[in-house]
């Protein structure tokens, strides 16, 4: 099965897809160690740093071997990538599928730069799964230490991603329903209810994204799936693991210098956080 061919199911069936970013061959591991053990198809996505640190080429080779190794549906996706020229770049060494993010442009060129790249993906390999986004998604992938103010105007408008999607062809669309990028000292609260305007405007065949997973409560998460998610994306929470597991280990073994011993326990409380993720997704035994 393709990648949209998951997320249709996960839209029908009411649970989403797990995507989690890396930018190294363990994280990659322990994200699929996770998923192999619990059943659970996903998206390893890598930002435009996570994929300049890690290599275009270096990423689609891991994802061959795992997939081999483990036999379990991978998928790699070029997560916010911010021109059509990356986005090409990353179909071309053979990625699953690309989020274009023009999000930060007028609608009008969001529009004229995200079908450029559906375009380009369509006739390179009809499988290609491409995502859009709409609305002001705010924040990094990091720890904030202010509250980040999210915007009326920020949100996602129901009439614009109806017509987004029917402009551009997306299979995708990342939307801003009080989400943010990173984990700050409060989050609003999602709009369920907008997230569910959205689902009823649009096509059962597109699927909604929710990024900036990381920080949000587990019932909003559980609760946004329930009326038509089917794909959530987490990250800061698996840098905030991996990090502090590495720490742990630098302070506890000083003596220490073999790195694949050091990584250990940074790896270990990863795969947990994936785990606990997908089961909240409800994407247990889904291949
Ligand atoms: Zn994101």
């Amino acid at each position: 099965m393709s990648l949209n061919d998951y997320l249709k199911q996960a839209t029908d069936n009411g649970w989403a897809v797990g995507h989690f970013n890396a930018s190294e061959l363990d994280q990659i591991r322990a994200i699929l160690d996770a998923c192999k053990e619990i059943g659970s198809p996903v998206m390893v996505g890598t930002s435009e740093g996570e994929r300049k640190h890690l290599g275009l080429l270096e990423a689609v080779a891991l994802r061959d071997a795992f997939r081999k190794k483990y036999g379990i549906p991978v998928f790699l996706n070029a997560d916010h990538h911010k021109s059509v020229e990356t986005a090409q770049e990353a179909i071309d060494a053979g990625y699953d599928s690309v989020h274009i993010d023009l999000s930060s442009f007028p609608m009008e060129e969001n529009v004229i730069g995200t079908k450029m790249v559906v375009d380009y993906a369509r006739v390179k390999n009809k499988e290609i799964s491409v995502e859009g986004e709409l609305g002001y998604l705010r924040g990094e992938s990091k720890i904030h230490h202010e509250k980040i103010e999210v915007k009326p105007e920020d949100y996602t408008k129901v009439d614009q991603a109806k017509e987004f999607v029917a402009r551009t062809g997306v299979d995708r669309l990342a939307i801003v329903i009080g989400n943010i990028h990173g984990i700050a000292p409060s989050h609003p609260r999602l709009d369920v209810q907008r997230v569910l305007d959205i689902r009823r405007a649009l096509p059962n065949s597109v699927a909604l994204v929710l990024h900036g997973g990381s920080g949000i409560p587990d019932g909003e998460v559980e609760e946004a799936i329930g009326v038509g998610i089917a794909n959530v994306h987490i990250n800061t929470e698996l840098r905030v693991a991996y990090v502090h597991g590495l720490k742990r280990d630098l302070e506890q073994y000083p003596g220490e210098v073999a790195m694949y011993k050091l990584d250990a326990g940074a790896i270990k409380a990863m795969k947990l956080v994936v785990k606990d993720k997908l089961k909240l997704f409800g994407a247990v035994n889904k291949i």
